[in-house]
């Protein structure tokens, strides 16, 4: 294990932070608070998610633009091409570039009925996350981030068929692939070696997500198709009645995580925030990075 030291300052240390676009006006609250927290630490991005078949279109329009004009925090709009023809993706992408916005995160999405279930693109639509790369790149210059699975994404029939798609996207023109949040450090590395001995040159970022409810992330997990180890359960086993604890062993487990993958040579991280600021404060000291 290379000798670390805990307390440097690392300049060469890049992070990002992901939202989602809030629908109550107290959860607006928390996002701003969270986002003036984490802007000081000069975060590369600060993304916003699309709500499951575009449904938070224009939410996520009114963040990103808002804080691109207000905050001067660069800021990515998450884009999926599900359920919506190329016309109105391409009117999406028009405005997140009149909006000033010229970072995107490029995903398919997910069918209405969840996730797993079998894909159908729209017949006037994007066929993939690769197609829709590939249509970005011809309306102008865009930063854009695309989707990576440690664990194969669950509709995948086998790891060349995921590392051939992940290919195909950054050859569509993608900058960075971000990772599907993942608990096993080991899985990234796999994932990693497999892709760079199949030619992907490109950052593959590790998407960490801080347990900041175990029963809430486990949820998610079963979901998205992200495994949780039985020494994680383990970990978090009776703590849903005693939240200090509970915030104690979070903390623990992503910083674990986050010095090892740092320790290994990871130089950038991207952060599922949740929409809360604490823990990635906290782990973002860690990994050398200051006000
Ligand atoms: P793609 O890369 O197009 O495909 C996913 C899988 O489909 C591939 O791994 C492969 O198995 C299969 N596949 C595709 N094309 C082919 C082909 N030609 N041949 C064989 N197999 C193929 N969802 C949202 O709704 N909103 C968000 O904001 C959002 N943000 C996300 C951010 C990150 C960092 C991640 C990791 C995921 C996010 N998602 C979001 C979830 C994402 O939409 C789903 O995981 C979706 O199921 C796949 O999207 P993709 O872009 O990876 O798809």
């Amino acid at each position: 294990r290379p000798s670390r030291q805990p307390d440097a300052v690392r300049p060469d240390i890049k992070v990002s932070f992901e939202f989602f676009p809030p629908k109550t006006d107290a959860m607006e609250e928390r996002f701003w608070d969270s986002l003036s927290r984490l802007a000081p630490l000069g975060p590369r991005f600060v993304s916003v998610t699309y709500g499951a078949g575009g449904s938070t279109r224009e939410r996520t329009l009114r963040m990103v633009s808002r804080i691109t004009n207000e905050t001067g925090v660069p800021a990515a709009a998450h884009l999926t091409c599900v359920g919506a023809t190329r016309d109105e993706v391409d009117a999406v992408v028009r405005g997140y570039a009149e909006a000033g916005v010229n970072r995107i995160v490029a995903l398919r999405g997910d069918p209405p009925e969840g996730v797993g279930q079998p894909f159908t693109p729209h017949p006037d639509g994007y066929r993939n996350a690769a197609d829709l790369v590939a249509g970005i790149r011809k309306l102008g210059d865009f930063d854009i981030s695309v989707a990576a699975y440690p664990e194969k994404h669950p509709q995948s029939p086998d790891w060349d068929a995921e590392i051939d798609n992940l290919k195909r996207k950054l050859d569509a023109g993608a900058d960075r692939a971000i990772t599907q949040m993942f608990f096993e450090n080991a899985d990234y590395w796999r994932f990693v070696e497999r892709a760079r001995k199949a030619g992907v040159e490109a950052p593959i970022v590790p998407g960490v997500q801080p347990i900041h409810s175990f029963k809430q992330i486990a949820g998610f997990a079963g979901r998205c198709g992200a495994s949780i180890p039985q020494w994680l359960a383990d970990r978090f086993e009776g703590l849903e009645d005693d939240p200090e604890t509970h915030a104690l062993v979070a903390a623990a487990v992503a910083a674990e995580q986050v010095t090892e993958l740092l320790d290994s040579g990871v130089t950038e991280f991207h952060f599922y925030t949740l929409n809360r600021s604490n823990l990635v404060l906290a782990l973002a000291r860690l990994l050398g990075i200051r006000p």
